[in-house]
């Protein structure tokens, strides 16, 4: 999934106050999981702006909430054509693509950013995210046991451990584990300890073709236009 954090009230308070009616827009798949930008925190936000606004005594904004079930998928997005024509400015709390998707869909609408979007990953423990692919476009996970290389060690190493490993932990910090110990005792489990002993040449991540796009095999299949 897409982690993602709020932004500080503060900068949020500064990119609304161009604007009177906001519309607080909430995500409801990875936004909500990550705790970032469901329904609770859209609700939450809107109350510690008004807040806020009443402390300070000269704001007058008008915030309204709505949360969809995805914000980067157009499908979801039919609800918000009656909304907009109330609003100013609508506050995404949604990834960047969520953001992007929105802007695409509402072209004179301005979208404001309401949270960092952080890395894709999953839960390590209740509330902690760990980044778990980095979206390098040669997924080695084949040869790694399925651990990610790039993520779960420190300097992205392909061929590891370095030489600063010890006692499983990475050289940087003994709190967290050196990933190429994870893929050794990964594969040592999976009987592929062969692969540990292959030489995996560099990699020259500037000529990963950027934007990306994937074409749905299902749309291939289907014969359907992919342009
Ligand atoms: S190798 Fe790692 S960064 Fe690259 S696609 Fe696979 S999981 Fe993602
Ligand atoms: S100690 Fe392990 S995780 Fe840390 S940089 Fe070296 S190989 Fe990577």
């Amino acid at each position: 999934m897409i982690v993602s954090e709020r932004k500080p009230l503060a900068e949020i308070r500064r990119m609304i106050a161009p604007y009177q009616r906001l519309l607080t827009l909430g995500c409801g798949t990875c936004a909500t999981v990550c705790g970032a930008g469901g329904e609770r925190e859209v609700s939450f936000l809107n109350s510690a702006l008004r807040v806020a606004q009443a402390k300070s005594g000269n704001e007058t904004h008008t915030l309204s909430e709505y949360t969809v079930k995805r914000q980067c998928d157009l499908e979801f997005l039919d609800p918000l054509v009656e909304k907009v024509g109330d609003i100013d400015a609508i506050l995404a709390l949604s990834c960047g693509i969520g953001m992007q998707v929105i802007a695409e869909r509402f072209p004179d609408m301005p979208v404001l950013p309401g949270v960092n979007t952080s890395f894709m990953g999953a839960v390590d423990e209740y509330g902690v995210w760990d980044e778990r692919c980095a979206a390098c476009g040669d997924c080695r996970l084949e040869e790694t046991g399925g651990i990610c290389p790039i993520t779960r060690c420190t300097k992205g190493i392909l061929n590891g451990p370095c030489a600063g490993t010890k006692d499983g932990k990475c050289e940087v910090s003994k709190d967290m584990d050196c990933g190429w110990i994870l893929i050794y005792k990964r594969l040592e489990g999976l009987g592929q300890l062969e692969k540990m002993r292959r030489y995996y040449p560099p990699r020259n991540f500037r000529t990963i073709p950027r934007p990306k796009r994937i074409i749905s095999q299902a749309n291939i299949d289907t014969g359907e236009d992919n342009d």
